[in-house]
C-alpha cells in the first residue's frame, strides 16, 4: 500500500517489461518496486522465454532424413497434416532436447511448446 506523493491517490501495482512498478491511476506517476518481492527470478524467466522464441533454425542444422508424422501434428501456417520432426539441444545440456517440426508441404519450421 502506497499513496502517490504527487496527488495522494492509492498507487496500483503494474508490471511493465518485466519490472514491477507502482503506478498512480490518477496522475500517472510511477515508481519502480525494487526491494521485497523476488523479482529477479521472474525477470530471468521472461528473458529466457524471449530468447527461445527468437530461435532461428538454419536449414543445414536440420537432419537430412527425418521421420514423418501424419495426422498427428498440423502445420500452424498452412494446415497440412504431414510433418517431419526431430529433436535438438537448444538449452542447457542437462535439460531435455526440444522437439521441432517441419511442414512437409510449405517447409515451415516450428518448435514444440510444452
Ligand atoms: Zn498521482
Ligand atoms: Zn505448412
Amino acid at each position: 500500500m502506497k499513496f502517490c506523493p504527487k496527488c495522494g491517490t492509492l498507487m496500483q501495482p503494474r508490471r511493465i517489461n518485466g519490472i514491477n512498478y507502482l503506478v498512480c491511476p490518477k496522475c500517472g506517476y510511477k515508481e519502480e518496486v525494487s526491494s521485497s518481492q523476488p523479482t529477479y527470478k521472474v525477470a530471468n524467466k521472461i528473458k529466457h522465454t524471449v530468447r527461445e522464441k527468437s530461435i532461428v533454425i538454419e536449414n543445414d542444422k536440420i537432419p537430412e532424413t527425418l521421420p514423418k508424422l501424419k495426422d498427428v501434428v498440423y502445420c500452424p501456417k498452412c494446415g497440412h497434416n504431414e510433418v517431419y520432426y526431430w529433436t535438438m539441444q537448444t538449452r542447457a545440456a542437462d535439460e531435455p532436447p526440444t522437439r521441432f517440426y517441419k511442414c512437409a508441404k510449405c517447409g515451415y519450421v516450428w518448435r514444440e511448446y510444452e
